[in-house]
């Protein structure tokens, strides 16, 4: 489990039982639920389409068998169930605000009674964009909703009443994979609801995401080249595992997102010159196109790194960078290369 996620997780159980500590149990659950709600919104913004029904890992024991939008779904569902139609008393974001025929889900339930094909078949039919904005609004209600709870709340507990209503919603399937939820919910007060699924359910799901994308990005960049259009070498960035390259559609890297349509000028630029790289390009060394805007600070890396392919070739190159990730400890090439593009050329030659 991440390790920042999992310390806040357990400081904020042990806030969560004394009348004293309890209001900040709820600001450092909601400050957690915001970090993790952080990272689900990244994977939504930089993955294509077809990232959300993959399935690296089939049939594989544990939540990364799954896929990122059952994932999504799943969470956020659980999350949607439990706290409209027990904590809450309330009706659920799904219905209040259409999601359910926006997100274009063939189910009402949880998700938990598909398996294999069927959980990959779904995931095909979800639009991603409105599955993210249901998930954001069931977060956002639900946090509205802790900040109203007071310390008493918590030993509020459910019994056969709450279980007839919950199955009458329908939202839980009544398969054998499935059912159990409503006795294991009602089983527990609100303060067992908010360990599960209101935070630990959260981190379980997430990190399964990540496994999931970091492998995706992985099969991305199988047999592509290494090399991105700018001169960093993929195999040794720091963005390694949330990035798929910029020659394949799982193209994360932090400029490309931030300039128009999410696509690298020095890529567009390269590929309207029809060239490999910025290393083949004769203004190379005087060029201020996107990544090598002054103002960017791994601008002098960037180019020192591509004006080194451009004399001496991508295996020498690769081979440099080997040989400076052994020599020194360093995440951004700009921490080792500067600031200056012919001093980081220099640096690279002499290594
Ligand atoms: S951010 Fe750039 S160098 Fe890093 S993996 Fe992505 S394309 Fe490659
Ligand atoms: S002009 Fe600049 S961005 Fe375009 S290919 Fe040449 S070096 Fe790259």
């Amino acid at each position: 489990m991440d390790k920042n996620w999992s310390e806040k997780n357990k400081e904020m159980q042990s806030l969560l039982s004394r009348e004293t500590t309890f209001g900040s149990a709820v600001d450092l659950l909601l400050e957690l639920r915001e970090d993790i709600f952080e990272r689900i919104g990244q994977i939504v913004s930089n993955y294509p389409r077809e990232a959300f029904y993959q399935m690296p890992f089939p049939g594989a024991d544990g939540y990364h068998s799954k896929t990122l939008a059952y994932s999504i779904w799943h969470i956020f569902r659980i999350e949607d169930i439990v706290a409209h139609e027990m904590i809450a008393g309330d009706r659920q974001i799904l219905f209040a605000d259409g999601f359910c025929d926006t997100v274009h889900s063939p189910i009402i339930t949880t998700g938990n009674e598909l398996s294999g094909n069927e959980i990959a078949e779904f995931s095909r039919q979800l639009d991603i964009a409105q599955l993210y904005q249901y998930a954001r609004e069931v977060k956002e209600s639900t946090d509205r909703m802790l900040k109203r709870l007071e310390y008493t709340d918590l030993k509020r507990g459910f019994g056969e009443e709450t279980a007839e209503k919950l199955r009458k919603t329908g939202c839980v399937s009544a398969d054998e994979k499935a059912n159990w939820l409503i006795a294991y919910w009602c089983g527990k007060d609100i303060r067992g609801l908010i360990r599960m699924p209101l935070s630990r359910h959260w981190i379980m799901h997430t990190e399964a995401m990540f496994r999931i994308k970091n492998k995706l990005c992985k099969m991305a960049r199988k047999g592509v080249d290494p090399i991105a259009y700018c001169g960093f070498s993929c195999n040794h960035c720091f963005l390694g595992e949330w990035c798929g390259s910029c020659r394949t559609p799982y193209n994360a890297c932090s400029f490309a997102r931030v300039s128009p349509g999410g696509k690298c000028p020095n890529a567009v630029c390269c590929a309207e010159k029809g060239i490999d790289g910025c290393y083949a390009c004769d203004s190379l060394e005087t060029c201020e196109k996107g990544f090598y805007a002054p103002s960017n600070d791994g601008a002098a890396a960037a180019k020192a790194q591509a004006m080194y392919i451009q004399k001496h070739g991508k295996k020498a190159f690769l081979k440099a960078h080997d040989r400076l990730h052994e020599k020194y400890d360093f995440a951004k090439t700009q921490e080792i290369l500067g600031r200056d593009c012919m001093e980081g050329l220099r640096i690279l030659e002499e290594n």
